[in-house]
């Protein structure tokens, strides 16, 4: 099986799970604002986020099988980017961690669409792995640490 041969399915998660956060998350809080604008985000009012105790999964046992396989929403995943909606687990928000997956709203925001995003990301996923895919190498580049974000009172 090709995560692949699913991939109008995965849209439609992705797109479903963007819908629910969007309106049950909350908006940015201006610290955030700061982060988000700073890893490139443009449509920062767009931005939600919702802490969960724990990620929704799919229905189709097909698609949680092959989520699982290639990494996503194991008992290590803490953030979760769908769109503009951003899925934190409870207790594990942090500016690394909020500035990692802004910059996955930056990349959705360039590619245009969630299917377009998706088509690379799942490839570069399917191709080298979650650790060496470009867009992953690309958002831990742009995490922020705390101590060395713009304006942090140390
Ligand atoms: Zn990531």
């Amino acid at each position: 099986m090709d995560i692949l041969e699913i991939f109008p399915s995965v849209i439609s998660w992705v797109a479903d799970q963007q819908l629910w956060a969007r309106s049950l998350g909350r908006p940015l809080v201006q610290e955030e604002v700061k982060w988000a604008r700073s890893v490139g985000v443009e449509k920062l009012e767009n931005v939600r986020v919702l802490e969960v105790e724990d990620f929704p999964r799919p229905s189709s046992s097909q698609l949680v099988a092959l989520m699982s396989e290639y990494g996503f929403l194991g008992p290590d995943t803490d953030g979760i980017t769908y769109g503009y909606s951003i899925l934190i687990r409870r207790g594990k928000s942090n500016c690394r961690l909020l500035s990692h997956e802004f910059r996955h709203v930056y990349q959705y925001e360039q590619y245009g669409s969630i299917e377009n995003f998706l088509a690379h990301y799942l490839t570069q996923i399917v191709e080298v792995g979650y650790e060496k895919s470009a867009l992953e190498i690309d958002a831990r580049k742009h995490e922020l640490q705390d101590d060395n974000l713009p304006n942090s009172n140390r």
